[in-house]
């Protein structure tokens, strides 16, 4: 099989939420086709792909049948279980590649692996026992966030310890799973980079966004980010001096916090982001296209910015202000085709061009 897939080859998909939704999109405006896997039925990509396979994480029947159908797979979603992901290499490429998953499904492999490329994260400690907290705690001090190593996602699986006496509380909430504590960065703020590397090594990244969080959930997102333009490129280099270490194939998301003494790697996410929404309305070629066209093996496309936006989550109820945001001028819908919102869920997301001057 030749490195780039042809126009009408399949690509697949694991995880079928609003990620692998739009990833389908783009595909099929590059002429490729789409096979999501997912376990729960009916998920929102399964309205715009051309195939969709129902079936467990750990059914190994299905996971082969799924690879023999398509040419290359990818995910939108980090936490597939490693003994899926063996299931499907045998039979065919997957992209981005195991080290990154690996090291973006564990909170400790993720700060060891950034560490040892001389980046600077949060000082952490690994935390299984009480005894392992206070230990901890003596050497990091409070304010600190206890997290669990494995599954967090949107702020899920943390706790704030303020004063020593939160401690107690904090290590109840991790429930007996294995956890780390992280020192509390005081940041100005919080940016990420949305940086894609091709199956040729050439590194693309796009223009560093600036985040703000509600409950955990990120609420908006700004570009052009408030930062000096030595920020700019450090945030940039030190984006691709990741990639280029995984070896990396496809679109990551790494955040940042902007502190006084310069730029801490928070996490980061091996797939397109939500912080790089606003590329779909901001940029010729987004993220979503810029993925696809990576793990296809096609050259990476244009992604510079060619407007200041905002991006602003629709979680919830907000998806109620739908008709009024319909009438706004400068602003792009983005649903995803979710029938019930729940609270903290994600049912889509506004792009809003700022006009020059504002
Ligand atoms: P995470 O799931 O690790 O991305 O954390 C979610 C959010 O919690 C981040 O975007 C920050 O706003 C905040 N946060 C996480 N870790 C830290 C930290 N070590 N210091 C300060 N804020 C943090």
């Amino acid at each position: 099989m030749s490195d780039t897939l042809p126009p009408g080859a399949m690509i697949g998909i694991l995880g079928g939420g609003q990620l692998g939704r739009m990833l389908s999109v783009a595909a099929a405006r590059l002429g490729l086709r789409c096979h999501i896997y997912d376990p729960a039925p009916s998920p929102p990509a399964a309205q715009v792909a051309e195939r969709v396979t129902t079936a467990a994480w750990e059914d190994r029947e299905a996971l082969v049948a799924f690879a023999a159908s398509v040419d290359v797979v990818t995910y939108e979603f980090e936490n597939v279980p490693a003994a899926s992901l063996d299931a499907i290499e045998a039979i065919r490429p997957i992209r981005p590649g195991r080290r990154a998953l690996a090291v973006s499904q564990e909170r400790i492999a993720e700060k060891d692996f950034l560490t040892s490329l001389g980046l600077v994260t949060a000082p952490y400690r690994r935390v299984i026992t009480r005894d392992d907290l206070t230990q901890a705690l003596a050497e990091i001090g409070a304010p600190a966030i206890l997290k669990t190593t494995r599954l967090g996602y949107d702020g899920k699986g943390q706790a704030r310890i303020r004063h020593l006496e939160e401690a107690d509380h904090a290590f109840t909430a991790m429930a007996g799973a294995e956890a780390v504590l992280e020192g509390f960065v005081s940041f100005s703020r919080e940016v990420s980079v949305i940086a894609a590397r091709g199956l040729d090594g050439s590194v693309a990244a796009y223009d560093p966004g600036e985040n703000v969080h509600r409950e955990g959930i990120l609420h908006t997102t700004r570009v052009p980010a408030t930062l000096t333009s030595a920020q700019r490129s450090d945030a940039v280099l030190i984006a691709a001096r990741i990639l280029n270490a995984l070896d990396y194939v496809g679109v990551m998301g790494v955040e940042l916090f902007v502190t006084e003494t310069g730029l801490l790697v928070n996490e980061i996410a091996p797939r397109v982001h939500n912080s790089g929404h606003w590329t779909q309305n901001g940029c010729v070629v987004d993220q979503f296209e810029q993925h696809i066209r990576a793990v296809a093996g096609w050259p990476l496309g244009d992604g510079h910015r060619i407007a200041d936006v905002e991006m602003e989550n629709l979680v919830g109820d907000d998806v109620q202000r739908v008709p009024e945001l319909a009438q706004q001028a400068n602003t792009a819908l983005h649903l995803y085709g979710k029938s019930e919102a729940r609270p903290g869920r994600k049912m889509g997301h506004v792009n809003r061009i700022i006009p020059a001057g504002r």
